[in-house]
């Protein structure tokens, strides 16, 4: 696919950011040349972050259920939607409180970021992904956003994937919650910006110099485009290459699997400030 090739004086990578389900993994089945890629990106001393919008897990559980798949991830190079809902948090009302409806992943980045956990008047409903939705917590959580709690959410996506089928996700849950109280959260997972920017600022990377590699258009391509990164869209998640041209917006390079991705990083990349272009050219 011609794509044309990026900035002259922008042309070195340093930094990668990639999505995790559909790019590395398959839910617990690995994606071949996924292990291949981290290697790669360790030997050669880039700096990375995986990013997923998944907040059930903390970056503890990622780390082991990645490296259960054959790919050996440091628990410090694992970004999620919960670690930057609780890092937003606690940027925008330091040692806040919140009502959370959500699992282990998010409670614990919350405790971490100095939030208080609470049922009776707090500053934010935060609600993540469960499989154990309770009409009880939802039934609170509007009362409290009636009574002023501000209402965050981790990611928009509506439904997720099992290997049964279909299973709702946290913006389905946050339509039932926006329903009943008329008020819409703000989400902070992909595809909003601000999750990459603050995987960027982890790494103390710069955007010109990284690039976001995902599954789909509508999350990790427009988001890692409207953060200034270089784009590459792999096909071995959600998106047919027949659905790319639909879309306003292109990824700088699309590769068929992560496994293609593994030799722009061994190729050209000598040292942390190696010099690697992506494009087709
Ligand atoms: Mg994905």
């Amino acid at each position: 696919m011609a794509i044309s090739p990026p900035p002259q004086n922008a042309a070195f990578i340093d930094a990668w950011l990639t999505d995790m389900d559909g790019v590395l993994v398959h839910e617990e089945d690995p994606i071949p040349g996924a292990a291949e890629f981290i290697e790669a990106l360790k030997r050669e001393g880039l700096r990375f972050q995986v990013l997923t919008n998944n907040s059930i897990y903390t970056p503890r559980d990622l780390r082991a259920r990645l490296l259960g798949s054959g790919i050996d991830v440091p628990e410090d190079a694992i970004w999620t939607s919960a670690l930057a809902t609780a890092r937003f948090l606690a940027d925008q009302r330091p040692d806040g409180s919140a009502y959370v409806i959500g699992e282990a992943g998010l409670t614990t980045a919350l405790y971490e970021a100095g939030y208080t956990m609470t049922s009776r008047d707090p500053d934010y409903v935060v609600l993540g992904e469960t499989r154990t939705y309770s009409f009880e917590a939802i039934t609170r959580a509007i009362r409290l956003i009636e009574g002023g709690a501000r209402f965050i959410a981790t990611n928009p996506d509506v439904s997720g994937p099992s290997p049964e089928g279909k299973l709702p996700a946290t913006g389905s849950v946050a339509a039932l919650i926006t329903a009943a109280t008329g008020r819409t959260p703000y989400y902070v997972g992909k595809p909003n910006p601000l999750m990459m920017r603050t995987a960027l600022n982890r790494i103390e990377a710069h955007s010109e110099h990284t690039v976001m590699i995902g599954d789909r258009m509508d999350t990790d391509v427009i988001s890692g485009l409207e953060v200034g990164m270089r784009t590459i869209l792999v096909l071995t998640g959600s998106t047919r290459p027949d659905q790319v041209e639909h879309f306003p917006y292109r990824p700088t390079r699309i590769a068929d699997s992560i496994a293609d991705v593994v030799d722009l990083v061994r190729e050209r990349a000598p040292g942390p400030h190696g010099a690697i272009t992506v494009n087709d050219a």
